[in-house]
């Protein structure tokens, strides 16, 4: 399948790495790029929690399949009980007990009742349940303190879902809800879409994995692969992640060509400037039949992203710093995938508050801004948080994060923002 039919090819021809463009052309490019249609699988309802379904399912059974009583109380025949009032109780036969489960053996006559639990089945000729609350027995009779109207307690066959129709449509995401209602109609399985594949690799001489304990001067442990994999499991996507590969242009190049046998995308991290021992641009330009779309953003932080397509597949490669790599991935990919996979777009997770203290921004690229969330006057604002994307820690003090505009170099305190949560 060709992912990049329908996609705007900007400046495509004879385009060299390192043309940045803004933050805008780039969302454009993948906002060109039609949501895919994946094949569809088989599967447990009990696994299919936040998959997307790919038919519309209707039930075979009405929901509820018989009169049943939404309250412990006792079935009746409604004008039996009119006029029924605390100093004027009306005495009934008591006839039958049914629990939840039981089958009801004997239909009402007038003037009779039959005691009815919660989801119990409702007896024939009966049109309304009497709460326990309103009734007072005295062996084989009832006395009732309160008049019901018929319908009163009783839930009608198909009340939740009617036998035929369309409980939940195509495209859906099976929430715990969604579940239920299949489970309530004794589905077992469901079709869904199959996930994405994202292959996931981390590049660097001095990334380890956490498994080596001594660490020695110049290594340190890899921090993307771990992240970006929960971050790109949160759209919906299925994720391989191929390992550690060093800044060594055969195992690179092995490693890029396995990563596209296996999946429709791959995501990688580090190596993406032209400095030495950055390798990546170079092995994907020797790579044939390759097109680049993007290689440096204007975004702060994480300027050298890079997009290419091959043979059909897309390749995004990140800056290396964890910060720089995880805002890029907010900023372009998180949506692309939600997209992709048929899952809720950020926006779902995100919320207009006020600005807490005036923010600084550099003019020319547009900001990826992590803050943190505080009471201020009884009320919740935006505060920045002051380290850079050299510190691992920025993300982890701040709630989320803001975007600010190429164009903007303060946003005052007071102003309205979108907070993207984390
Ligand atoms: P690079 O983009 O490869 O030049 O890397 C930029 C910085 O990010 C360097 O300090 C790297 O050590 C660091 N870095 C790159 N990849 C990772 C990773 N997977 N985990 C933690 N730090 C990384
Ligand atoms: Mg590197």
């Amino acid at each position: 399948m060709d992912l990049l039919n329908g996609f705007i090819r900007i400046g495509l021809l004879n385009m060299k790495f390192l043309k940045t463009i803004s933050v805008r052309e780039f969302r454009n490019i993948l906002e060109s790029i039609p949501r895919l249609k994946f094949e569809d699988e088989v599967i447990n309802l009990g696994e299919s929690f936040n998959r997307i379904l790919s038919q519309d399912i209707t039930s075979d059974i009405n929901v509820p399949h018989f009169r049943k009583s939404r309250m412990d109380g006792f079935a009746i025949i409604a004008k039996d009980t009119f006029g029924a009032e605390e100093d004027n109780l009306i005495k009934l036969e008591l006839i039958e007990t049914i629990q939840a489960g039981d089958i009801p053996q004997k239909k009402l006559n007038k003037g009779q009742c039959s005691y009815v639990a919660t989801g119990a089945a409702i007896p024939e000729n009966s049109n309304g349940v009497v709460m326990v609350e309103f009734t007072d027995k005295k062996e084989s009779e009832v006395f009732i303190s309160k008049a019901v109207t018929p319908g009163t307690y009783i839930i009608e066959i198909g009340h939740d879902v009617k036998k035929g129709d369309i409980i939940v449509k195509e495209n859906t995401i099976i929430d715990l809800a969604t579940i239920g209602i299949l489970a309530s109609c004794g589905i077992k399985e469901v079709p869904v879409y199959k996930k994405p594949r994202v292959s996931l690799i981390s590049t660097g001489n001095e990334l380890i994995c956490p498994d080596i304990n001594k660490l020695e001067i110049g290594k340190i442990y890899d921090i993307n692969s771990v992240v970006l994999k929960k971050a790109i499991e949160n759209t919906g996507a299925k994720v391989d992640f191929l390992g550690i590969v060093k800044d060594d242009y055969n195992d690179l190049k092995n490693a890029i060509e396995k990563a596209l046998n296996e999946s429709d995308i791959l995501i990688l991290s580090g190596g993406t400037s032209k400095g030495e021992g950055d390798l990546g641009p170079k092995v994907l330009e020797d790579l044939t039949g390759i097109e680049i779309y993007v290689h440096g953003v204007k975004i702060k932080p994480g300027k050298p992203i890079i997009f290419v397509k091959l043979k059909k597949k897309l390749i995004f490669i990140l800056p290396g710093y964890p910060t720089s790599a995880l805002s890029c991935f907010y900023v372009f990919i998180d949506n692309f995938l939600r997209k992709m996979s048929g899952f809720p777009l950020r926006e779902r997770y995100s919320k207009t508050l006020e600005i807490g203290e005036r923010i600084y921004s550099t003019i020319g690229r547009h900001e990826f801004k992590a803050v943190k969330i505080q009471e201020d006057d009884g009320e919740k604002k935006i505060f920045p948080i002051k380290t850079g994307s050299e510190a691992i820690s920025t993300m982890f003090y701040a709630n989320g994060y803001i975007e600010i505009d190429e164009l903007e170099s303060i946003i005052e305190k007071g102003d309205k923002r979108r907070v993207y949560f984390f």
